[in-house]
Formats: C-alpha cells, structure tokens, sequence
C-alpha cells in the first residue's frame, strides 16, 4: 500500500492495482505487535541505527542500503503519522520510544502493541484517496508475464469465481512477504507462504541470502504465537526452570536489579539480539534447564514485577494473548515461551535504489524482498520501517518505469493467461488419479526443515533435508484435490501454495548446506566460525531443472569494517 500510494503520487496519470490473495487488512503486517525503528531521541543517531543494523546482520548487511534505510526513516514515520497513525506519546507530547533487541539506544516507535495494525489501518485509508487506485481483493496470483525480456503482468485467479485472470501491466512490484510457512511452528500467518519469492524465483530472479531464517526467542508454545519483545524492552526477563536468569551465562551482559526504574533502559542481556537468545535456549535445553510441557521445552518470560497497570498500558495484548493461548495471567504468573520461526531475512534479489530485482519491470519490497539490510539477523522493529522506506522507493521507481514502457504485448499476454488456466485446470482440478494429499506433503516438508535446517545446522541434517525436499518434489505433481468446484476452493490454493513452498525450501536448504560457516541466524556445527574470507558475500540461489544453482555476490561494505558481535553491559 505504500508503494501504490507512491505511484499515484508520482504521475496522475498511472492507474495502479492492489491484488492481494486476502482482504488488504488481513495481511501478516496486521499481527506486528512491538514497533518500528527510526532514529528520533536527542541522544540517538543515524550512526547508531546504522551500527547496530550492521552489527547485528553480522556484517553481510550492504552497507549503502541501510544507510538510506536509517536516513529515510523519520521522514517516513512522521509521514505516516501525517496519514493518520497513532504512535504512542510521552507525556511531554514527544514521540515514545521503547528499548528493542540488539539496539543500543531506544528508538522503536509504537502504537501501543498494535503496532501493525495501526499503521494498515493509516495506509489503508491514505489509499482510499485515489480513484485511481483500484483494489483486487482475493485474487490469488499465480504467475508473473514475462515477455520480450520484461515482465509486463500477472495472471491470478479471481477466488469469487476460479478464473484465471489477467493483470497486464508495465511494472509489477511483489510485497507478498514472508515464508514461515516452511517450517512447523511459526508466528506466521497461514497465507504467509513464499508466493512472490517463488514467482520471482520462477521467473528467473534469483533469492538471496534466503538460508538466513530468524526464531524469534518468546514464542507460546503450541501456537507458535508472538510475545513481543516489548515484553522485554519493558523490563521482562527470561528465566530457567531454576528461577536462574541463564542469559547471563552466554557473553550477553551481567543482570541488573529488575525493580530499578532505569532497568528497562540498561539494553542488556534479555534485549540480546534474536539469534543469540534462540540460540542460549537449545544451549539450556541441552543442559536440562527447560521446562519440558506437552508442546516441547520451554523458559519462562517473567513480567510480573511490572506490575498490573504498566502491563495493561505498554503491552495489554501480551497479557490477553497470554490469558487466551496460554491460560495464565502474566501479572500473576510467567509465561511460558520457545523459540519459534519468525522472520526471512533473504528473499528476492533487488538493488538498493530502486527496490528493482535484475528482471527488467519487476520490484520487490518488505519481506519478500532481499535489499540487504537485514543480512544474517535482522533487528526487531526495522522490518515495519523497511516496508516504508523500500515501498515508497519501490513504488516511485516502478512508477518511472512503467511511464517509459507503457506498450505492453497485449495478444501474447492474453495467450499466456489463457495457457495458465488451461494448467491450473490440468494439473488440479480436472486431474484425475493423483495420490498426495496436499496436507501429508506439507507436513513432512515442515517435519524436515525443523530437524534439518533449524537454529543449529550440520551438513548430515542439511543433506538429509535436501533430500527429502528433492522426493517431496517429485511427490508433489501428484497431489490431488477434494474439492473439484471453482468459488472460494481453499484446497486449489493450498496446493498451490505448497508448490510456492517447495520452490522456496528447496533453494533456502541449498544455500544453507553450500555456507560451510556460521554467521548470525545460521549456525553450522561442523563451521562453528564465521568465515569473512569465503563468505562475506550474499549466496544468490537461481531456479534450475535439477537442484538450485547457487552463485556468490561481494556484500557492499562502505565505512563499517567487519569486527566482532559483541552485547552486554
Ligand atoms: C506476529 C508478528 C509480529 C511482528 N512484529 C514486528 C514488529 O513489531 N516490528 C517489526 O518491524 N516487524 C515485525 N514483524 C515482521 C513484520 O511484521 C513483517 O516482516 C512485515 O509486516 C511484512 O510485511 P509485508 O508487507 O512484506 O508482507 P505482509 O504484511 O505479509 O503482506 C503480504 C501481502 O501479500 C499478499 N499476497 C501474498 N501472496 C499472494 C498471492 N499469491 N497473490 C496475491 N496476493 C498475495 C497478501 O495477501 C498480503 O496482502 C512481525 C511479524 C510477525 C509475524
């Protein structure tokens, strides 16, 4: 939405579509609960932001991007304020600003912790404003058009009535987000599958960096649901089954006194960066210091020295989610958290300008895209900002693109739209025969990326993956649908969708086993060190008929040489 609002504003005379394969408001971004990152107190700046983002992406981070990254922040987030959104105030009347994971000065804005859903909301309502901007609600793309070597288009299918439908257009910008999906437990939404990186991936773009996969520490077990970090930024710890705050135990920084009213502000040990912490909980759990429950080990988040009234005003949907999903209340009880999949910090290959990917016409913003200032951890709260930033740019470069090659190829467009129902017909709907059910592929896909591919990685397990991933492929083309009908057919989207979700397994399991070194979120027992000599370099992994071909690119590094991680007080 921010990228159409950029287009619109850039020429009145663009007319620009919104597809989406849910109501817009539906939407991951809705669930984003913590807050976005742009520097604004008197004591921060733009050198801090961009030292922590480097510091924390373990410097495969392209040094160029997150310095327009930090610098086109505020003037976004007063922006969006400007179009509505409700951040959160001191009582001076100054923007409030909480402490966030791996950053060493406050500067997470925040509406409450509704974060996402406020700033959907702001969006949403700026896009009401142009007549030109017409919305295609549940259409379900399934392809992008590409043709005299630009790509001029999508097809997607009208969910209202199963047709296939063609979307010509000069320029295509993918905001299609993440993939957590791949794995079995995960804060991600359901329709949160990897569509566009497949798409784009399918097209020849190649996926970048898409080995690195965050866990967030505090998730619920079962669920999978998200306890923000705000519930540490607030001054929340973690503890062990012995009470033990064990962080202190791992280089994160030494435990401050909980009822000193600065503590919040003292950004140690619990406010580590996410790697880190998911990382300390597996070291715990191989110590038998986690509390085993029928949904697997866990620690505790204890909040309850906040108190009743500072919970129900920093952070009151931790507490409902808390009451709701895990049946305790957190002012009178911990909550009972696991790590759980989070965040892709690779994706789609684009540049850093222009969010543009190599495939001429073709953008890429947010989560789907790779730009990179994410590199191999991102920090939480820069996402919510990124998808700003890059939508804005995005949106006024394909804006500039799709003014100078408004000639589209509009017969053989209609030809390949015709094509694309004729197969989506074929190979679901009409099939006859098949034996897979789409959920049994599905679920051992997430069984072997979990065991294969999760917070620690070796090549045995990643082998192992690889493996299961190539049978579950030629497994695939011979699912088979229960429902047959055209409106509304959840069992074609799904298959659909796991195809999106093989695509990208397959090219993250790749690149995970070709990076024989650990850097942030990728952590290979057999390389336990990080090898800048071989590796300072984004992995770019292209579609091929057989596995994946994985190709290198020198990470841009301008004024901040690669050094140590290190946290703590
Ligand atoms: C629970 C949770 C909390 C988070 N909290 C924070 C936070 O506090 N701060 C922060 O910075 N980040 C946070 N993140 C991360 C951040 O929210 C996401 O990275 C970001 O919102 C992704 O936005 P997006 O626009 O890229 O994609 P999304 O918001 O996921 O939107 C994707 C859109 O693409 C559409 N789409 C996808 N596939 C298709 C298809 N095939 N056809 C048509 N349309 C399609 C969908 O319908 C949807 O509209 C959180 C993430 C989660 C899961």
């Amino acid at each position: 939405m921010r990228a159409a609002i950029a287009a619109c504003e850039l020429d009145p005379k663009l007319s620009v579509a919104i597809v989406s394969k849910v109501y817009p408001m539906r939407s991951h971004t809705v669930s984003a609960e913590g807050g976005a990152a742009a520097v604004t107190r008197a004591d921060d700046s733009f050198e801090h932001h961009i030292n922590d983002t480097i510091t924390g992406s373990d410097w495969l981070a392209d040094q160029d991007a997150v310095e327009l990254f930090v610098k086109e922040a505020p003037a976004e987030m007063t922006q969006l304020e400007h179009w509505g959104c409700p951040w959160s105030r001191e009582a001076s009347g100054k923007i409030a600003v909480r402490p966030f994971g791996g950053m060493k000065i406050e500067r997470t804005w925040f509406a409450a912790d509704k974060t996402g859903f406020h700033m959907l909301h702001a969006l949403f309502q700026t896009t009401l404003k142009y007549d030109r901007l017409v919305r295609y609600d549940e259409w379900f793309a399934t392809k992008l058009l590409v043709e005299e070597g630009r790509c001029q288009g999508l097809t997607a299918i009208e969910l209202r009535t199963g047709q296939v439908r063609l979307i010509a257009a000069p320029a295509v910008i993918l905001c299609t987000g993440g993939a957590g999906r791949i794995f079995p437990f995960t804060t991600n939404a359901a329709i949160k599958t990897g569509d566009g990186m497949a798409l784009a991936y399918r097209a020849g773009v190649p996926l970048k960096d898409i080995e690195f996969v965050q866990y967030h520490p505090t998730g619920l077990p079962g669920t999978g649901i998200l306890i923000t970090e705000a519930a540490r930024g607030e001054g929340g710890i973690l503890v062990n089954k012995h009470g033990h705050r064990y962080l202190q135990d791992y280089n994160l920084g030494k435990p401050l006194d909980v009822h000193d009213p600065n503590h919040p502000q003292k950004r140690t040990m619990e406010l580590g960066p996410r790697d880190k912490l998911s990382q300390c909980f597996v070291k715990e759990m191989e110590k038998g210091n986690t509390i085993e429950t029928p949904y697997g080990h866990v620690v505790h988040l204890d909040v309850r020295h906040l108190g009743e009234k500072k919970i129900d005003k920093k952070i009151p949907f931790v507490r409902e989610l808390a009451k709701n999903y895990a049946g305790i209340d957190p002012v009178y009880e911990p909550i009972p958290v696991r790590p759980v999949i989070h965040y892709m910090m690779g994706g789609v290959h684009t540049d850093t300008l222009n969010a543009a990917t190599p495939l001429p016409g073709l953008y890429a913003a947010g989560e789907c895209a790779c730009v990179s200032i994410n590199g191999a951890n991102r920090l939480g709260s820069n996402s919510l900002t990124e998808l700003l930033v890059f939508g804005a740019r995005a949106g006024q470069a394909s804006g500039q693109f799709a003014r100078d090659h408004a000639q589209l190829h509009l017969p053989a467009l209609e030809a390949m739209a015709r094509d694309e129902q004729e197969r989506i017909a074929r190979d679901f709907i009409r099939k006859e025969g098949g034996t897979e059910r789409v959920s049994t592929i599905r679920t051992e896909l997430n069984k072997t990326m979990e065991e294969g591919a999760g917070i620690y990685r070796t090549e045995t397990s990643l082998k192992e993956t690889c493996a299961v991933i190539a049978r579950l492929r030629e497994r695939y083309p011979n699912v088979r649908l229960d429902d047959r009908s055209l409106s509304f057919n959840t069992d074609l989207t799904a298959a659909i969708e796991l195809g999106y979700l093989l695509d990208v397994a397959e090219a993250l399991a790749q690149s995970a086993l070709a990076r024989t070194e650990s850097r942030g979120s990728h952590q290979r027992t057999d390389y336990p060190k990080r090898d800048d000599v071989k590796f300072l370099k984004h992995s770019m992994a292209y579609r091929t008929d057989g596995v994946p071909r994985i190709e290198y690119l020198d990470v841009t590094i301008t004024k901040w040489p690669p050094g140590e991680r290190k946290y703590g007080n």
